[in-house]
C-alpha cells in the first residue's frame, strides 16, 4: 500500500469512528486542539477547550469556509478570557471578493418576492458598514425609516447604536450592521406600526442572511433584541435570559445577545446591562473594556 493510501485509510478509519461516537450521543470530545490557524473555525476558542464534535469531523484541509447547519438550541460558549484574545487571520476571502459576493446577493434582495414582505417594501434594507468588520450587529427588522432609505438602523434606535458602537472604540463604519428579515414588516391594520416578523417571513429570508454572514465571516456577533437573538441560537428564552452570555452562531461564531437600542430608548435604565455586553464583546476582540459606560 501506498503512504498516500495508507494515510487515507486511516482518515477514514478515524471518521468512522468520530461517526460512531456522534451516533452515540457524544458531543465533544476533551482534549481535542482545534484545527491550527488560519483555519477560521480556531480563532474564538482558548486552546484547551473541549471542540465540539461535529467541527472535529469538519475537513480541515480543504481551506474552505466551514458549512452553515443550524445550532444546536441553546448552545452557550464558555466566557471569554480577560487577556485580550490572540490575533487571528481572516477566512479565505480577499476584501474585493467579499464585497463582490455581498453586491450580488445585496442585487438578488432586491428583486426577492420569497415572502409577502416583498409586496409593501419601499426598498429592502440588505445592509450597511465594512464588510471586512470583526464585529458584526444583527437586529430583526427594518422600520419606517430603514424602509425609506433602504439601510438598517437608519432611525432613532440606529442613532442610539451608533453611540453605542462609538462607545466600544469603533468607528460608526468599521463594524457591519445587517437584519435577520430585509424588508419591513408592520401591522396589516396599521401601517405606521412596526411589528416583529413571522417565523414564516424570517425563515424565507434567512438563505440570504446565511449567505451574508458566510462571507462576512466576522470574529463576533451582537444580536440585538429577543427576536434576532432566539432566531440566530435557536434558543427558546426571553432576551432578559439570553443576554450577558456568550453563544455559538452556526456552532462556530462567537454570539452575545443584548437588549435592543430601541428598548434601550424606552428603558435607559437597561444601558448599564447592555453596556456590561458590550465589555465583553469588547474583551473578546482585544479592546480596553476598562472605560465606564459612556
Ligand atoms: Fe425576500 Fe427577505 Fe424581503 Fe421576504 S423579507 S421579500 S424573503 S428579501
Amino acid at each position: 500500500m501506498t503512504p498516500r493510501r495508507e494515510l487515507h485509510s486511516l482518515v477514514m478509519a478515524a471518521r468512522a469512528h468520530l461517526d460512531a461516537l456522534a451516533d452515540s450521543g457524544v458531543e465533544h470530545l476533551p482534549g481535542v486542539l482545534p484545527p491550527p490557524a488560519p483555519v477560521a473555525a480556531s480563532r474564538a476558542r482558548a486552546p484547551s477547550a473541549p471542540v465540539p464534535l461535529a467541527e472535529a469531523l469538519a475537513p480541515v484541509a480543504n481551506n474552505r469556509a466551514p458549512s452553515f447547519e443550524p445550532p444546536p438550541p441553546g448552545e452557550v460558549l464558555a466566557p471569554s478570557p480577560r487577556a485580550p484574545a490572540a490575533p487571528v487571520p481572516r477566512a479565505v476571502l480577499s476584501g474585493e471578493e467579499r464585497r463582490k459576493r455581498l453586491s450580488v446577493l445585496a442585487e438578488e434582495v432586491a428583486s426577492c418576492t420569497r415572502c409577502p414582505l416583498h409586496a409593501t417594501r419601499t426598498k429592502t434594507a440588505f445592509a450597511r458598514g465594512n464588510p471586512d468588520a470583526e464585529l458584526v450587529f444583527v437586529g430583526e427588522g427594518p422600520g419606517t425609516e430603514e424602509d425609506r432609505q433602504g439601510e438598517p438602523f437608519v432611525g432613532p434606535a440606529g442613532q442610539l447604536l451608533d453611540k453605542m458602537i462609538v462607545a466600544m472604540g469603533f468607528g460608526r463604519d468599521d463594524v457591519y450592521i445587517l437584519n435577520v428579515v430585509k424588508c419591513r414588516p408592520f401591522e396589516p391594520d396599521d401601517a405606521t406600526k412596526d411589528r416583529k416578523p413571522t417565523p414564516e417571513e424570517m425563515a424565507a429570508c434567512r438563505p440570504f442572511f446565511d449567505r451574508q454572514l458566510e462571507v462576512l465571516d466576522p470574529k463576533a456577533m451582537v444580536a440585538l433584541g429577543g427576536t434576532a437573538a432566539q432566531a440566530l441560537t435557536g434558543a427558546a428564552a426571553g432576551i432578559t435570559r439570553l443576554r450577558g452570555t456568550w453563544r455559538l452562531f452556526k456552532g462556530r461564531i462567537p454570539l452575545m445577545p443584548t437588549f435592543h437600542p430601541a428598548y434601550l430608548l424606552r428603558s435607559p435604565e437597561k444601558k448599564r446591562e447592555v453596556w456590561d455586553d458590550l465589555k465583553q464583546v469588547m474583551q473578546r476582540l482585544g479592546k480596553d473594556s476598562s472605560t465606564k459606560e459612556r
